[in-house]
């Protein structure tokens, strides 16, 4: 129980305006922010996007950026994101680099017309992912816009086929949503949530996730799309090795993801063992909210954060 007060505190301090804007200016760059973030500039994002790759690593880059509040905001993130596929592929980086978006950050939550908004951004992006020879994956966000970003998705698809999507185990309407997915061409990358939902949608159960998470893989692996196993888990590594046997599935006919700067050696090994493994790296100005959430997941390393303020 007290973990889950720290989590929910630790959730809630993501979401704060007043935290962000005196964390954000803290001179923390070095050490904390520097190993779960790339670094802030489009030029870290593809200097360590390259060191991945060329340890044999596959990336998906997020720009970080999630509270836009006009049109303006929207645009400029879309084209942060063609400029990074334009400089991926100028690198020779793409295909093995991809990139993920969240729709907030493109404008879903603009009054009226949001996600109309948020689809022709998204759309801008697919473009220029198709035009540099890779693809996109959407976030999923708290569970409020899961059908909204499924129906995004569905129109993106349309023109852009290798589009995939997150699913989060730790909703109680993903195992039917992996039915759903399951299809030949889908990309889905399971994940158990990193959002603070009500019991009403969510299971809140650490062990009850876990076995949403098993439930969902099955689905996935016995389906005909491409399924991304997002933990770091090693019991659900596990299970996921023993699935892909169980069904014949060949190494690359699915791939592990981890989060940059978590279980680095974990990643290497699972290279090493023939299996395809991508690396979320994230980037950009708006590092708050991504490092809280990653701190809530383990508050552990909270003691780190706070002796990086002290010193700093
Ligand atoms: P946990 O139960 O959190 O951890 C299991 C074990 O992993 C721990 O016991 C520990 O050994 C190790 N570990 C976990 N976290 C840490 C850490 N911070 N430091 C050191 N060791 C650690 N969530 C969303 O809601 N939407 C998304 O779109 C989304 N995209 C993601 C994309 C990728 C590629 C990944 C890897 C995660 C994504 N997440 C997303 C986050 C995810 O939902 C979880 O919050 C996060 O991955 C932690 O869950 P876990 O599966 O690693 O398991």
């Amino acid at each position: 129980p007290a973990r889950g007060l720290l989590r929910s505190a630790l959730l809630g301090a993501s979401r704060s305006e007043r935290l962000r804007h005196t964390v954000e200016r803290l001179p923390l760059t070095r050490d904390v922010v520097a190993r779960y973030v790339a670094g802030t500039e489009q030029s870290d994002a593809v200097r360590v996007a390259g060191e991945l790759a060329g340890e044999g690593l596959a990336v998906t880059i997020d720009y970080l950026g999630e509270d836009t509040r006009d049109r303006a905001q929207a645009t400029t993130v879309a084209q942060q994101y063609v400029s990074l596929l334009e400089a991926l592929h100028k690198a020779e980086l793409a295909p093995d680099v991809e990139v993920s978006v969240k729709l907030s950050a493109l404008g879903r939550t603009l009054p009226a017309d949001g996600t109309a908004i948020a689809l022709e951004n998204a759309q801008q992006i697919c473009q220029a992912a198709a035009d540099a020879g890779t693809t996109v994956t959407l976030d999923m966000e708290d569970h409020t816009t899961t059908d909204a970003t499924l129906d995004v998705l569905r129109n993106l698809r349309a023109d852009f086929p290798s589009v995939g999507v997150v699913l989060q185990a730790q909703l109680k309407r993903t195992e039917a949503d992996c039915r759903d997915l399951a299809y030949e061409g889908s990309r889905v990358r399971l994940c158990k949530g990193a959002y603070d939902e009500p019991e009403s949608v969510a299971f809140r159960d650490r062990g009850e996730v876990d076995r949403s998470y098993v439930r969902c893989m099955k689905v996935l692996f016995a389906g005909d799309g491409y399924p991304m196993i997002a933990t770091h888990d090693a019991r659900l590594v596990e299970i996921a090795g023993s699935l892909a046997a169980r069904h014949r599935r060949e190494q690359g006919s699915y791939e592990y993801q981890m989060l940059y700067g978590l279980r680095s050696r974990e990643q290497r090994r699972l290279v090493r063992a023939g299996e395809r493994v991508r690396v979320y790296v994230p980037y950009g100005p708006e590092w708050y909210a991504y490092l809280v959430r990653r701190l809530a997941e383990r508050p552990a390393n909270l003691g780190f954060l706070l002796r990086s303020v002290a010193s700093s």
